[in-house]
């Protein structure tokens, strides 16, 4: 087992911390993952990345993210991780070296002609050993650590008995996944929707094809009974927060939460939830309780239902949706904070999603507890009185008596 923690005062505290790496879709949701907590985030660029959908971010993002998470003292990593077809080979050099003069931390990749080049050109970024891999024994690390790469993110894949074979001998920094979507298959091996979609999984097109309904037939005979629901593979999400502790003393470098697509609420429930979770732990873990409240946190943001994926061992059907759709966060995202007026005790916000005066709203924050209020006064952009907040991303004013803090967020409760 590895060296985690020293007995500084009397009480045993944990001096080395995972990195909790968030992703991140665009600069927005880039800038609330650090805000919210995360050490590092990773993104795809326009070019060489997985997710093409949710990857928008240009040269010039990605030198704004790097700018940006260095105040905080984050990272930025780099999605290169596509399967290269012939016609995919072209600007990669120039690309890589763009990214190395922008300062960012690491590349993700998959393909090994671009562990190869990073390696050759002798950037200063690292080079990580992407997911798409499926990395799941300390053998192939070490034929990674020969490669010259700097960190291997493991296999959803790998089981905690694994993982702590992995952790006392890895030559090389882990990062495992904590959080988000399953694929039915191996990550990165999955055909399912160039068959039926024609969009490459392995080039950032997956059509999320498991998750479609399909009637079910056994030698030509239709399974499916009246009124049965049509069949799903789709996986429960994965979600390792009542692991974190055991994690940690493992030695597990980087934390690593899934998700470029997910909304802004999401991103920013989930980093704090983590981060908050992480630090109590670190600080004191021999007292350290889960009490639960974590996962209820979570809960108000998660799309699924969670499950502990492939940690125990192979999942069963208890960790299969199948045709169960279980897609309502329990709580509805509707502010977010702008400014606090301290004196006249008035909020400035930009609306999500529809609420109105009466409404309760549970306030969070990456620097304090959560705050309940109920809607009393609501004012439009000229400061006119209104009953409803109805427009997207509008600005409002909300006379609210709480410490509020720019970047706090609000979700609609019942009461
Ligand atoms: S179709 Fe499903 S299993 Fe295949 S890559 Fe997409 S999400 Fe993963």
């Amino acid at each position: 087992m590895r060296n985690v923690s020293q007995i500084i005062d009397g009480k045993r505290k944990i001096i080395k911390k995972p990195e909790l790496l968030a992703p991140a879709g665009n600069l927005e949701k880039l800038k609330i993952a650090i805000i919210y907590g995360a050490d590092a985030v990773f993104v795809g660029g326009k070019e060489f990345s997985l997710r093409s959908q949710a990857s928008n971010f240009t040269l010039e993002d990605i030198k704004e993210a790097v700018e940006f998470a260095s105040q905080y003292g984050a990272h930025i990593h780099v999605t290169c991780n596509i399967i290269l077809h012939q016609d995919n080979l072209e600007g990669i050099q120039d690309y890589l070296q763009a990214l190395d003069a922008i300062g960012v931390t690491a590349i993700i990749v998959a393909d090994p002609y671009i562990m190869k080049i990073a390696k050759d050109m002798q950037l200063s970024l690292e080079v990580h050993v992407s997911t798409q891999l499926s990395t799941l024994n300390l053998k192939a690390i070490e034929f990674y650590k020969s490669m010259g790469m700097d960190r291997v993110v493991l296999g959803r894949e790998v089981t905690y008995d694994d993982l702590k074979t992995i952790m006392e001998y890895a030559p090389v920094d882990v990062e495992y996944f904590i959080h988000g979507a399953m694929c039915i298959h191996y990550s990165g091996r999955c055909m399912l929707s160039n068959y039926l979609s024609r969009r490459d999984a392995n080039r950032g097109g997956c059509s999320q094809s498991c998750r479609w309904y399909y009637d079910l037939y056994q030698n030509g005979k239709l399974m499916n009974q009246e009124g049965d629901m049509p069949f799903s593979m789709s996986s429960k999400d994965m979600s390792l927060i009542d692991h974190i502790g055991e994690l940690i003393e493992l030695g597990v470098n980087s934390f690593k939460i899934e998700g470029r697509m997910k909304s802004l609420h999401y991103i920013a429930t989930v980093v704090s939830t983590y981060r908050k979770l992480i630090d109590a732990y670190c600080e004191n873990p021999d007292q350290f309780i889960q009490d639960g409240s974590y996962r209820q946190e979570l809960m108000k943001a998660a799309n699924r239902a969670l499950c502990h994926g492939f940690f125990y061992d192979h999942p069963s059907n208890e960790e299969q949706l199948f045709n169960l759709r279980d897609e309502h966060p329990t709580q509805e995202f509707v502010m977010r904070i702008l400014e606090y007026d301290k004196q006249n005790k008035q909020a400035k916000i930009e609306q999500r999603n529809y609420f109105k005066v009466g409404d309760h709203i549970e306030i969070f924050s990456p620097n304090h507890p959560n705050l309940f209020f109920t809607v009393q006064k609501l004012y439009n952009k000229d400061k006119e009185l209104i009953e409803v907040a109805n427009h997207p991303m509008e600005i409002l004013y909300i006379d609210v008596d709480l410490p509020l803090e720019v970047n706090d967020m609000g979700r609609k409760v019942s009461k």
